[in-house]
């Protein structure tokens, strides 16, 4: 008998952290069901180059359409459920639920509930660009208005600290690229939200938890493949 939905997510963006999802998922339906169990995945693997390329043209329409074709395809293929492995392209989450009529796992959502567990309500967030956004528009932003949403302040970097944050992703954590520097740089920024009332840090970019985790920051850490991917295994088994 069957014990698992058929989750399918779309990857590659980039591989390094899809690989992380990959490991976590199946350990945690291991530890669930046991034995030989591994999880009911489907996997769509995306050409990072092409993304990034969009990403830096700001062409959104063309990744909307890359999204959703892949968000059909798995839905073709047998998914009964989608989970899209980075947090940047939530900004096409609507895209892919319409496109494929499938439910997906909401990364912010699912990092909203780690918050609230905490009892957590102002928040720094580091991820790309795109994920930050300026310190203005929280309320209407892609992904910081689920957290303002929930009742939960969310403070991002300065411009000059979400450059470092930025490039230190593409440049390097997204080609696998792991940089002692690079992580002091990042506690730094840590300690700066921190000192204008940051509770606690959401790692709000996929490869991040790459380079840092609990062990290195003073305030807690949400990694979102972490709590992402345990929302996955959550949806498997339910
Ligand atoms: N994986 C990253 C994220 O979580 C960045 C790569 C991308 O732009 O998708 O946002």
């Amino acid at each position: 008998m069957k014990q698992q939905r058929t989750l399918a997510i779309i990857g590659g963006m980039s591989w390094e952290s899809t690989l992380t999802y990959y490991k976590l998922i199946n350990e945690g339906v291991r530890e669930s069901l046991g034995g030989q169990h591994s999880a009911d995945i489907l996997m769509h693997s995306l050409d990072f180059a092409h993304i990034e390329a969009l990403q830096a043209q700001g062409d959104w329409e063309a990744m909307a359409q890359v999204m959703e074709d892949s968000a059909k395809r798995l839905k073709l293929a047998g998914a009964e459920g989608l989970l899209i492995a980075t947090n940047t392209m939530h900004k096409l989450a609507d895209n892919v639920i319409k496109a494929s009529g499938l439910p997906l796992i909401h990364i912010a959502d699912a990092t909203v509930s780690a918050i609230q567990a905490k009892g957590l309500n102002k928040i720094a967030l580091l991820g790309t660009k795109f994920t930050m956004g300026d310190a203005s528009d929280n309320a209407t932003h892609f992904y910081k208005s689920r957290f303002i949403e929930a009742g939960i302040d969310v403070i991002v970097p300065d411009d000059t600290q979400q450059n470092v944050v930025h490039s230190i992703i593409y440049d390097e954590l997204c080609q696998g690229v792991i940089n002692a520097k690079s992580k002091t740089a990042f506690i730094q920024v840590i300690r700066s939200l921190s000192e204008q009332g940051a509770q606690g840090v959401i790692l709000g970019c996929t490869e991040i938890g790459l380079l840092i985790n609990s062990n290195d920051s003073h305030i807690p850490v949400f990694d979102t493949a972490h709590i992402h991917a345990n929302a996955g295994v959550r949806f498997l088994l339910s």
